[in-house]
């Protein structure tokens, strides 16, 4: 809590409903096939929320995640600049990293957020696809292309879940890269109720 202001440190602010995976760990793939429509925030809502924040003096994070997939969400990009450019906040992106793609890339470097999360289940490609219905291979490739050219402006994050049978320390060594160029984060989440990680 923000005791000057009385402001929360982290705000976390849905843009669609929208995620291409279906992680074994998340009630997306049911809670939006079954209850949630899927759709994405009007632009009135979104300069409301902005417009409030510039009033607030809001200085903490905001977490443009939260059930959804964030690259999905239509003008992710002018979302990042209103956050940088009209606010005293700043922002943190959490992905599955599958549509990290080159052109992508090029747009979050250019953004920028200030913190990236990758989330990555498993770096055993058949669990890993059976936990998320993604494909493995795109996603370590885009992932160590993206710390390749980014690490040095966004702080990059891979987060995994710590899910029974899973190899921890293997994804550790498969996104093979110098330590200090970004953070690997086990969330511990057998200590909480909380299983999905975006
Ligand atoms: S954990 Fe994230 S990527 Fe996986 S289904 Fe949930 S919102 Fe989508």
């Amino acid at each position: 809590m923000n005791t000057e202001h009385n402001h929360p440190n982290a705000i976390f602010i849905q843009l669609t409903t929208r995620c291409n995976a279906m992680c074994i760990n998340c009630p997306h793939p049911f809670t939006y096939r079954t209850i949630n429509k899927k759709g994405s925030m009007n632009d009135d809502t979104w300069e409301t929320i902005v417009q409030s924040l510039i009033k607030n003096n809001y200085k903490g994070q905001v977490g443009l995640y939260l059930h959804h997939e964030p690259l999905l969400a239509p003008k992710l990009f002018n979302k990042i600049d209103d956050i940088n450019n009209k606010t005293n906040a700043f922002v943190v992106l959490s992905t599955n990293g599958s549509l990290l793609n080159e052109d992508i890339q090029k747009k979050l470097i250019e953004s920028p957020p200030k913190t990236l999360h990758i989330n990555i289940n498993s770096a055993d490609k058949m669990q890993y696809e059976n936990m998320t219905k993604l494909n493995y291979d795109s996603v370590i490739n885009n992932t160590i292309q993206f710390i390749d050219i980014a690490s040095k402006k966004i702080d990059i994050q891979i987060n995994c879940p710590v899910l029974q049978n899973v190899d921890t320390d293997k994804l550790k060594k498969t996104i093979s890269y110098n330590s200090s160029e970004y953070k690997f984060l086990r969330k511990l989440q057998r200590r909480t109720t909380k299983k999905y990680i975006c």
